[in-house]
């Protein structure tokens, strides 16, 4: 039923009973009341086209539109009609799926994205909109968890997403201010601000190996990172200046906090026993034991583009991308990511680490991995790819 001309106190007939239906659905507007105008038999057939808008109608609505961020007018138009519409469905009421040029929209489209940002499934803002965005999430949860990957919320996801939901605790509020605020600031880098946090400093040098020191070969690359940066109009803080001395990682993430950065790097290289472990690894904020746990969605999403590009544009062994709650990642209020750029234990990542060259490509890829974070889904561009201003 689509609704054409307005309704408001005073009117009655079929629509009016329909309005009042759905606002009794949503627990607006009492069941039993009957409201019929005169004083006829209320239980009969009739009664519905007897329906009143009256006050009680008038208040609901009212209500209805507040809590919708509508214009409060008591008045039932098309904007109103489609918004109670939406407002009636609850997930699993009928399949989702993805439409080009009709997409579904409804209060179970916005469950769908809330339950799928809680899982860390990037699918934009939760807008109750079945999109290209909430479809691609939807495909990657249904690949992860062993259901058919057809894009289609179905009773198998159904039942999925509802075993699933019990098991994930807090992440939602989280999740859903993230990537909203991901999506709010735009594509641009000009006007953002990037905490870079190059590891350890004065008398905690790190990792110390074929004569380099981890807090030395950190301090420069954050050099050249800031320096790309600052280029690109990006406002960067540093956690350390080349020498301080004892900067804990509670100190560095509350610098970071007070800066209210959008994103925090934090730099580092590893070392091991086994001279022959080697590569690049990227952590984000994500309790590592629970599959299901409190996690950054987009922590993990920056820390698979670097992780990509570092790949992809130094040549270092892929490490891979894992969660872990380490202080700094933990603490920041704003997604947060730590590089482990290579292993100075390793005689091959150390010679890499030592080259000016090698630092400025590991630069470089760090700077386009944010570029492809804040790109729209639809321009993002494949690994390896993107050109940025030449910087020489
Ligand atoms: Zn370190």
């Amino acid at each position: 039923m689509t609704m054409q001309r307005r309704y408001r106190r005073g009117d009655t007939g079929p629509a009016v009973a329909e309005i009042r239906s759905k606002l009794v659905l949503l627990g607006l507007l009492p069941a039993g009341a009957h409201a019929v105008v005169g004083s006829g038999d209320a239980s009969g057939q009739g009664g519905y086209a007897d329906a009143v808008f009256d006050d009680s109608v008038d208040l609901a609505v009212r209500h209805f539109q507040q809590q919708r961020a509508m214009t409060v007018d008591g008045i039932v138009g098309p904007e109103t009609y489609r918004h109670l519409d939406e407002a009636r469905w609850r997930l699993g009421d009928r399949m989702l799926s993805y439409s080009i040029g009709h997409p579904t929209v409804g209060d179970d489209v916005a469950t769908l994205q809330q339950r799928l940002l809680d899982m860390g499934f990037d699918c934009g803002r939760v807008d109750g909109i079945l999109g290209q965005a909430t479809e691609r999430a939807l495909r990657e949860f249904q690949r992860n968890y062993g259901l058919g990957a057809d894009g289609t919320c179905g009773p198998a996801t159904f039942r999925a997403l509802d075993r699933l939901a019990r098991t994930v605790v807090g992440g939602q509020p989280h999740a859903m201010r993230e990537s909203e605020l991901l999506h709010r600031s735009g594509p641009s880098l000009a006007g953002k601000t990037v905490v870079i946090d190059p590891g350890h400093g004065g008398a905690d040098q790190g990792v110390v190996a074929h004569g380099l020191s981890e807090a030395e070969v950190v301090w420069d690359l954050a050099r050249r990172l800031e320096g790309r940066l600052s280029a690109l109009g990006v406002q960067a803080y540093l956690t350390r200046g080349l020498d301080s001395d004892g900067v804990g990682e509670e100190d560095r993430a509350a610098f970071a906090n007070a800066t209210d950065a959008d994103l925090v790097i934090s730099l580092h290289a590893d070392r091991n026993a086994s001279p022959r472990a080697s590569g690049v690894s990227s952590y984000y904020y994500g309790s590592g034991s629970d599959r299901y746990g409190r996690r950054s969605p987009t922590g993990e999403h920056f820390a698979s583009l670097v992780q990509r590009e570092l790949v992809a544009r130094t040549g270092l062994v892929d490490g891979r991308t894992h969660g872990k709650a380490w202080t700094l990642l933990r603490r920041t209020r704003m997604p947060a990511v730590r590089i482990e750029l290579g292993y100075l234990t390793n005689t091959d990542d150390a010679a890499r680490l030592a080259d000016s060259e090698f630092r400025d490509h590991a630069a470089e890829s760090i700077v386009v991995a944010l570029q492809r974070l804040y790109l729209p889904p639809d321009e993002d561009v494949p690994t390896g790819m993107l050109r940025l201003p030449v910087f020489t």
